[in-house]
């Protein structure tokens, strides 16, 4: 008799532990909510899936435990994951900063090769079915449904947390985990945009350029990272701000007050920045103050800018400027800070910190320690990682463990 293994969750970790509990000999069947398994996967890396990271290491993810985290991905590391990936006909497309995606650039071809792993093996895919709850009976689990109820041996929770929630996670795992006697970690979203406090967002929403970002207390600096920095009508996106909101927002949650430092010349020291405006107003002395940073910042952001450093300014032109004027201005394109009032909802985070605490998990098989046979996998763990393919690479390699373990017979 086949163990009857059930995945509750198509995404990325139940798709792999189905493949490798099938392949493994077991009878899989997932149970997906939507109408077709693996939906997400469509709509990572902007729709080019950034599947894996070849400079993976525990910096680069969250939770509270993490030499779980490390055993988990030393388990089924980088090297296994592009092996698994190139064996299904996924060839490598590895960026310099080692993010890895489809050659082909395409998440979708992530996804058929999955699906046709899953056909190939013929796993059941049960769609459109809502899993309500779980329960132990006679030995065995019962799946109850929104149509009907089923059972297997064995269980893998692979319902991912509450990120992109749009694409199926709503957090039904921490009820299934808890009804286990599992302890639940506080969720919140991560590798989500920030909303800001100053009144001058609107106009100078869309504007877009290069920059260092860090945020910081009034106590410590939180994280600092460089990259594409994008104002909206809300407050601040781009993958720097991306990168940083994990951490800023649990110091908000934290209820400490943050504020995010934006450097937009970060290859300029405050000297050097000081000496090319002076230059500048001398060389452009016809020129009104507005005038005088045309083309050296956007457009949009000149006069704001120039009011924080100013307070008051009247056209005039630039060779007015005095010395304290143009330092004033040089700390604001340095250090241009504004408080940070919160973060946009669970439909536009990446990933979720916070989720099932892996205290009552096995950190070799991924088996709850509080009920034998049931396993998880995924974003649904208290895991998250960095942008930068990391938390998929979680997602295979959680899925891998849980999938061989609940599917290997002793
Ligand atoms: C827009 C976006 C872009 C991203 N880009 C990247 C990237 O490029 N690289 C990267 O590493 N990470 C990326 N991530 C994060 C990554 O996609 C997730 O961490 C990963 O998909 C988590 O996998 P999972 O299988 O644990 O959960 P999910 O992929 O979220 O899958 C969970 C599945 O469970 C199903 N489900 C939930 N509850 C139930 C229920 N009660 N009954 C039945 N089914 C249920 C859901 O419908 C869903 O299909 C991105 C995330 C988003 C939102």
């Amino acid at each position: 008799m086949k163990t009857r293994v059930a995945i509750i969750g198509g995404g990325a970790a139940g798709l792999m532990a189905a493949i490798v509990a099938s392949r493994n000999g077991a009878e899989v069947c997932i149970y997906e909510k939507l109408n077709r398994v693996g939906k997400k996967i469509l709509a990572t890396g902007n729709g080019r899936c950034n599947y894996t990271n070849i400079n993976t290491s525990i910096r680069d993810y969250h939770g509270k435990n993490l030499s779980f985290i490390e055993n988990t991905i030393n388990s089924f590391n980088i090297e296994n994951t592009l092996d698994f990936f190139e064996d299904i006909g996924i060839y490598p497309y590895i960026e310099e900063n080692g993010k890895v995606y489809p050659y082909s650039l395409q998440a979708s071809s992530v996804l058929d090769n999955l699906r046709y792993e899953v056909n190939k093996y013929k796993i059941k895919e049960i769609l459109e079915r809502n899993v309500k709850s779980l329960r132990k009976n006679k030995g065995q689990f019962d799946i109850i449904t929104d149509g009907g109820i089923f059972n297997a041996d064995k269980v893998i929770i692979c319902t991912g947390g509450r990120a992109g929630s749009q694409y199926g996670c709503t957090g039904d795992g921490y009820k299934f985990a808890e009804m286990f006697g599992h302890k639940i970690i506080n969720q919140f979203p991560a590798l989500v945009q920030l909303k800001l406090n100053a009144n001058y967002l609107k106009k100078i929403s869309g504007v877009k350029f290069d920059g260092l970002v860090s945020s910081s207390t009034d106590m410590v600096k939180i994280r600092e990272e460089e990259g594409e920095i994008l104002f909206t009508d809300y407050g601040i996106s781009g993958p720097p701000i991306l990168q940083i909101s994990r951490e800023t927002i649990k110091h908000l949650y934290d209820k400490q007050k943050v504020c995010i430092s934006i450097d937009m010349f970060p290859n300029f020291d405050k000297k050097t920045l000081y000496d090319l405006l002076s230059e500048r107003f001398i060389k452009l002395k016809n020129k009104t103050i507005e005038e005088s940073f045309n083309g050296l910042i956007n457009k949009k952001l000149i006069p704001v800018i120039l009011s924080l450093a100013l307070n008051e300014y009247k056209e005039e032109k630039c060779t007015k400027l005095n010395k304290k004027d143009i330092y004033s201005i040089v700390n604001i394109l340095k250090e241009w800070k504004i408080e940070v009032i919160g973060h946009n909802d669970w439909q536009q985070a990446q990933t979720t910190a916070g989720g099932v605490s892996v205290d009552d998990i096995d950190d070799k098989t991924l088996e709850s320690k509080k009920e034998p046979g049931l396993y998880f996998a995924g974003e649904v763990l208290d895991v998250d990682g960095d942008c930068g393919g990391f938390n998929l690479q979680w997602a295979w390699s959680s899925g891998y463990i849980a999938g061989y373990n609940a599917s290997t017979v002793i």
